[in-house]
């Protein structure tokens, strides 16, 4: 489901979270590993304000490991710590509450100096929908607790789940929007599935999956569709059209007269490369293509 947007509901959306910082002690900002930009709500460092905070990349199982290690550094050195995890298995999601300890050691030592018993650390999970909020709920809490599935607006008595002994989970995450300004982000997020195609036309869609895949990843998108000669210069539409073209050739994508269905071909690489098929590919990188890190 998509949800709409407007602004009644990004202030309410906004205000649920504010309500919710003064029950935690840190915030659990749940980004997808494939597109940390724009999985990314423009205003998170507006609302979440000074509340301690983790970045937690999710879907780490189909993001470049490569790529994912450079965001990793990428927001360490915007001063965020990182955990990467697969929430579909619960790979490394035991990372999240060692952080967090990690992350509020400080103040728990402080508590401790003074006599206090520290109680359990208090979190939220925070993201824009689909990134895998209720996934990762339900994998912290070891059973099903939320279902999946955002209805900004609609607020439930919630509860605290407990994650080991050290860490309790607000049980309904904060739910945030996506970027609208820019029209690349709302691709990318339909690349990934968590804009649906309704929204925006798959010929597009699929263009810029194809625009990407030829940047970074042709040898993949090559080996997976059998193709032999790479856009000349991938900044150009028909090049990629061709690309697109080329694959939907193969694939027996065909209308009459011999001319490629390019809506069918469309439909069959976004559906192969959301099924991971063509690897584990990243769709944004903090560097450009090449280039391992940046230079101080
Ligand atoms: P929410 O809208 O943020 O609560 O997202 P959901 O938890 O509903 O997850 C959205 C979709 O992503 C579902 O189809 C999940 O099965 C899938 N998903 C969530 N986490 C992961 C992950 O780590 N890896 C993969 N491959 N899929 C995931």
């Amino acid at each position: 489901m998509t949800i709409q947007w407007f602004p009644g509901h990004m202030t309410r959306a906004k205000r649920q979270i504010q309500d919710k910082l003064k029950l935690i002690d840190i915030a659990i900002e749940l980004l997808d590993a494939r597109i940390p930009l724009s999985s990314r709500n423009p205003m998170v460092d507006e609302i979440l304000g000074g509340k301690p905070r983790m970045i937690v990349l999710n879907k780490s199982d189909l993001a470049d490991p490569k790529v994912t290690e450079q965001w990793t550094n990428f927001f360490k050195r915007e001063g965020h710590e990182c955990a990467v995890v697969d929430s579909s298995t619960g790979t490394r999601v035991g990372d999240i509450p060692v952080l967090a300890k990690q992350i509020l050691s400080e103040k728990i030592s402080k508590q401790i100096a003074k006599g206090m018993n520290p109680r359990a650390i208090r979190a939220l999970i925070v993201g824009i929908p689909n990134v895998g909020k209720s996934t990762l709920i339900n994998r912290l809490a070891g059973r099903n607790i939320a279902a999946t599935g955002d209805r900004p607006g609609v607020t439930k008595g919630q509860q605290w789940i407990k994650v080991g002994t050290d860490m309790e989970l607000l049980d309904t995450p904060g739910i945030l929007w996506p970027k609208f300004e820019d029209q690349d982000v709302g691709y990318r997020l339909a690349i990934t599935g968590a804009i649906k195609e309704q929204v925006l036309n798959v010929e597009d869609i699929a263009f810029t999956a194809v625009k990407e895949l030829s940047k970074r990843y042709w040898p993949a998108l090559s080996e997976r569709f059998g193709l032999d000669s790479p856009p000349k210069d991938t900044e150009d539409a028909d090049e990629i059209v061709r690309v697109m073209e080329d694959i939907g050739r193969k694939r027996g994508a065909l209308m009459g007269g011999g001319r490629v269905d390019l809506e069918k071909a469309s439909g069959i690489i976004l559906r192969e490369l959301r099924a991971g098929k063509l690897g584990r590919i990243s769709l944004e990188a903090p560097y450009p293509p090449g280039v391992e890190k940046l230079l101080d």
